[in-house]
């Protein structure tokens, strides 16, 4: 069932998503050379306890995974694209980290996620992180009432696509609101002019995350949560919970 929120409720998770936003930034602050994706995560769990604010990641055990999240943030470095646990491994220059981060405030839920290198990005990175963000872009552009939810797919797929990347839809977009992960889903590949149409109330999180060796493939590791690229190559992925509102899409993570 898709739930549509009243404007109180669309704050309220703006108000989870402003948690969310200092969150990621204060950990990409954190993201040098040497640090450890764990206190990574230790930067994370400060910034959501002084807001009051709990991490819906963490103990977070959907069916796929044998055990439950140990971590407030997912930690994805280099060919691994989403899930990473943060464990002890140091970043190093030229690292590709994609982090993602949730919170839950007032038992409204918003969920978001950033790419970025450690120290200057190689063309390559550069390219693949642009991308990533253009896909996000087109997306919440066509996140407007009365399209459907085809459109916000086609319109990702197709800037993946021109960029040569690998998409995978097994993992995407989703609606939010009292937990993370509702319906509808919002794959990052679909055709325009399918799906549920968009209605003004609707809140989803839109996430493209591509593949830059150009295969859809992914592997999952021995830990049961690290998705990976299978062909070694980079992966990028970012993320912001939206509103569709009668005045077009409002970004509800957006620092
Ligand atoms: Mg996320
Ligand atoms: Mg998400």
């Amino acid at each position: 069932m898709v739930e549509i929120k009243t404007r109180g409720e669309i704050d309220a998770i703006r108000a989870a998503g402003q948690v969310v936003a200092r969150a990621l930034a204060a950990v990409r602050d954190h993201a040098t050379a040497r640090t450890r994706l764990a206190e990574l995560d230790e930067v994370a769990r400060s910034v959501l306890a002084a807001a009051g604010a709990s991490s819906p990641f963490l103990g977070y055990q959907p069916s796929f995974a044998p055990v439950p999240f140990p971590a407030v943030i997912c930690a994805s470095l280099n060919d691994a694209a989403l899930h990473g646990i943060p464990g002890r491994r140091r970043l190093a220059q030229g690292d590709l980290v994609s982090i993602d981060c949730g919170a839950t405030l007032d038992g409204w839920v918003a969920d978001a996620a950033i790419s970025f290198t450690v120290g200057p990005p190689n063309a390559a990175d550069d390219r693949l992180i642009g991308t990533a963000r253009a896909a996000l872009e087109a997306g919440i552009g066509a996140a407007v009432a009365g399209a459907r939810i085809g459109d916000v797919s086609a319109a990702i797929g197709a800037v993946g696509r021109a960029g040569g990347y690998g998409i995978n839809t097994d993992f995407g977009g989703h609606g939010v609101g009292r937990s993370m992960h509702e319906s509808p889903s919002v794959p990052n590949e679909g055709r325009a002019g399918r799906g549920m149409v968009l209605s003004p109330g609707l809140v989803v999180a839109i996430e493209p995350w591509f593949m830059a060796g150009g295969s859809d493939k992914y592997q999952i590791d021995d830990d049961g949560w690290t998705i990976r690229t299978t062909d070694g190559s980079r992966a990028a992925h970012v993320e912001h919970t939206i509103a569709v509102t009668e005045d077009g899409p409002v970004v509800l993570t957006a620092a």
